[in-house]
């Protein structure tokens, strides 16, 4: 039986294989002398490389102790065998009894069945598979942790010296690993809908390890030591400003600080550091034990805090390579389709409009306000397309068909035809849509419905026109103050307001006073913790606490009015006297400038958002005291459910076309029409047929939604008779069922309804 390698091995072994690499000879001289040497300090019996080549096969191409014939002979599919076990799962295995495991894959022109125990890694580069390293013994020995360690450090160099392609050609390597991979389509969930083709550029861009081996492993230590530390300030500040997103990026956040005070893995990492490798190559080497404890772990929680330990070191090698920026910082091509893990609003309005294309997330939901963002810039923005960011490479072509849910990376030729038959479609659809334009939403049984729609962004104010849409439904005033780092001041926000003003002309536009808090946070206001920033210090609750807050943007938005009919109306009111408190201000604001001499609107209605439950039994009391009501469904439905509308694994559990929510929202319009108060819905439901079929079923007749759902509910509602819908949706409110989607949309398919 053989002694372990002493702990200094690693680095004696590095410098050993530095040499090697730097001296004479082709490459596979180099792999054969590199074979040699490692199974001389680590005291085995063989050690072999495979080389992953095209087609998936793993073929040995240097071994010292298997027999010498077998070196470009023996070939191995990913999968097969332990050694394709090993490729497969980007995981180690340590066996000390390799032929008693189920995988094991005889090759008898090895002469290996003399060797009882395998230890085994994956030789990755750039976090993929390209090879991997065997050592054997002929005892049924256990190889240490430190050994397999060792093991993959070694690993680290042999993917440099396949990767620099002096073993396979660079044809080879580029179909390997490079933009000649197949092509992929992957299933996601449409978040925005639309079209688009453009070349994949990842938000966080990737970190390429060019060097491995350490000239100077002291400064290598210290360059950990100090990205480390970057990267811990840099997250305790993130949360300590509260400019992060709610619930779910908070978890996130508050995971990788914990994992970057974790000694186990900053000890782990040093470790790797000190084994003589360059400070990228040891969080890399780190990356693997990591993906390979992943592999073991069935608990989905327990799995997504590892697949956190691989952002975070993903984060580590950015400021290693010294970036801190994301791609909205760098040039962009011209339809540049952004990928990302998850992005939040404001990140995403620091790209460029008119180079971005199209958002791949892996997380995301609907309601979240990154895709009310998207939606808003009417760029397509598909997510929950998994491991995203480690299947599309930088450069990649890419086809984003949001409107069914997929993505083609490295289309082919029959995709991309069958994509310029789609946008064509897509066209003939918008013709229609645009043919509509000029004409009233009027149903089949004469009822007008008012279609607005939802903006955010001076540049949404052209689809005004374009879509012939009735108004501005939902201005939210908040996406302007997201995309500046200071607080905008009266005289910038008169200037934006009456902007607005005027290029709606005479075209209504409610604006809701500022919503910030939950995930829409500004840098420059607030900097407490919540644990529950949905439920906390957010919307009119700051308005309210902070009044000259409030008071600016309210003389700000009357003094644009003045002369005009102005709407305002307030965010996440929860209860009548908030709305009356703030109705005060607006009624201070008013005699103020008329003191001072100034114009002010010659009408101003003032009304509420109702998405806070509580205000639906105070209707009573409001309806007598508010000029109109707009329901606002996203939050409605995340208060009502109690489901956080950020989190991707509860946002939809519940359907928003269950009994429940419909129940309300007629109660809520039944109440309206009585009281002879003007109601709206801007939620992101109005946008979706089936949904704006049941809100016109539920007493609805007037919309908000995005610019590009306008075309298509305008045809639904020219295809329904209302009445009869209502009396439809009468018979099914009492039901029991989760969710009355089936019967509205056999409803709509029996009645010949466009959906
Ligand atoms: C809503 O909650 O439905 C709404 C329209 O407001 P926001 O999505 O901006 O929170
Ligand atoms: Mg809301």
């Amino acid at each position: 039986m053989v002694a372990p390698a002493a702990p200094s091995g690693p680095r004696v072994l590095l410098r050993a294989l530095r040499e090697i690499m730097a001296g004479s000879g082709d490459s596979q001289a180099r792999l054969d002398k590199t074979v040699r040497t490692i199974a001389n300090n680590m005291v085995a019996e063989v050690c072999s490389v495979y080389v992953l080549r095209a087609g998936e096969v793993l073929e040995l191409f240097a071994t010292e102790g298997l027999n010498p014939d077998a070196v470009h002979r023996t070939r191995l599919r990913v999968g097969e065998g332990l050694v394709g076990d090993i490729a497969a799962h980007a995981r180690p295995l340590n066996l000390s009894d390799a032929q008693a495991h189920p995988s094991f894959a005889y090759r008898p022109e090895t002469g290996e069945e003399v060797y009882h125990s395998l230890m085994g890694v994956p030789i990755l580069r750039d976090g993929r598979v390209c090879g991997v390293l065997v050592v054997q013994n002929r005892t049924m020995r256990h190889y240490t942790e430190e050994e397999v360690e060792a093991l993959l450090t070694v690993a680290m160099v042999l993917a440099e010296l396949i990767g620099t392609g002096g073993l396979l050609g660079g044809d080879e390597l580029a179909q390997i690993h490079g933009h000649a991979a197949a092509p992929r389509q992957i299933e996601g969930k449409t978040l925005a809908g639309g079209l688009a083709q453009g070349i994949a550029v990842l938000h966080l861009p990737r970190v390429e390890i060019t060097q491995t081996i350490a000239e100077d492993p002291d400064a290598e230590k210290d360059r950990l030591n100090s990205a480390l530390r970057t990267v811990r300030l840099s997250i305790d500040r993130m949360l300590e400003n509260d400019d992060i997103g709610g619930g779910e990026h908070r978890d996130i956040l508050e995971t990788y600080r914990m994992f970057t005070h974790d000694r186990g893995w900053q000890s782990r990492l040093r470790e790797a550091v000190e084994s003589g490798l360059t400070a990228e190559a040891a969080v890399q080497r780190v990356q693997v034990d990591t993906r390979a404890r992943m592999s073991q772990i069935t608990d989905p929680y327990l799995r997504e805090r590892l697949q956190d330990l691989e952002d975070l070191a993903n984060r580590v090698l950015q400021h290693l390579a010294g970036r801190t920026t994301t791609a909205a910082d760098e040039e962009l091509p011209d339809q540049a389709v952004v990928v990302a893990r998850s992005i939040g609003p404001a990140e995403l309005l620091d790209y460029d409009r008119e180079k971005l294309a199209a958002v791949v997330l892996e997380e995301g939901s609907r309601t979240s306000h990154a895709a009310i963002v998207a939606r808003a810039m009417n760029i397509p923005l598909i997510g929950r397309i998994e491991k995203a960011t480690a299947r599309i490479d930088p450069g990649d072509p890419i086809i984003v068909d949001s409107d069914h849910a997929q993505i083609f990376i490295r289309p082919g030729e029959d995709v991309q035809a069958a994509f310029a038959e789609s946008l064509q479609n897509r066209a003939e659809r918008q013709a229609k849509y645009a043919a509509l334009r000029g004409q009233p939403a009027l149903s089949t049984d004469g009822q007008r419905v008012s279609l607005n729609m939802n903006a955010g962004l001076l540049v949404d104010l052209p689809h005004l026109r374009d879509t012939g849409a009735d108004g501005i439904g939902l201005y939210r005033t908040e996406l302007h103050f997201m995309v500046r780092s200071t607080f905008p001041d009266v005289d910038a926000q008169t200037e934006l307001y009456t902007k607005v003003l005027d290029q709606a002309g005479d075209k209504p536009v409610l604006f809701r006073t500022l919503d910030i808090g939950g995930d829409k946070k500004l840098p420059y206001i607030g900097d407490e913790k919540e644990a529950n920033p949905a439920l906390g210090w957010r919307a009119i609750r700051v308005g309210l606490d902070r009044p000259n807050l409030l008071r600016t943007q309210l003389k700000a938005l009357l003094q644009a009015g003045a002369g005009r009919q102005l709407h305002v109306m307030f965010p996440m009111v929860a209860d009548a006297s908030e709305f009356l408190t703030a109705r005060e201000i607006v009624e201070k604001e008013v005699n103020r400038l008329k003191a001072a001499g100034t114009g002010t609107p010659k009408d101003i209605r003032v009304g509420t958002m109702l998405e806070v439950p509580a205000l639906v039994w105070q209707l009573p009391t409001l309806l007598q005291s508010v000029d109109f009501i707009s329901v606002g469904s996203n939050d409605l439905i995340q208060f009502l459910y109690a489901v956080d509308r950020e989190n991707p694994r509860v946002s939809e559990r519940y359907d928003r076309l269950g009994p429940p929510l419909l129940s309300l929202l007629r109660d809520v319009a039944r109440q309206c029409r009585d009281a002879d108060v003007p109601l709206s819905l801007c939620g992101e439901m109005a946008g979706r047929p089936i949904e704006a079929l049941a809100l016109l079923a539920a007493g609805y007749r007037s919309l908000s939604m995005a610019a590009p759902n306008i075309g298509p509910i305008k045809e639904l509602v020219c295809s329904i008779d209302i009445n009869a819908a209502e009396s439809y949706l009468e018979t099914l409110l009492s039901s029991s069922e989760h969710s009355l989607r089936s019967h509205l949309q056999d409803f709509a398919r029996d009645h010949g309804i466009s959906i």
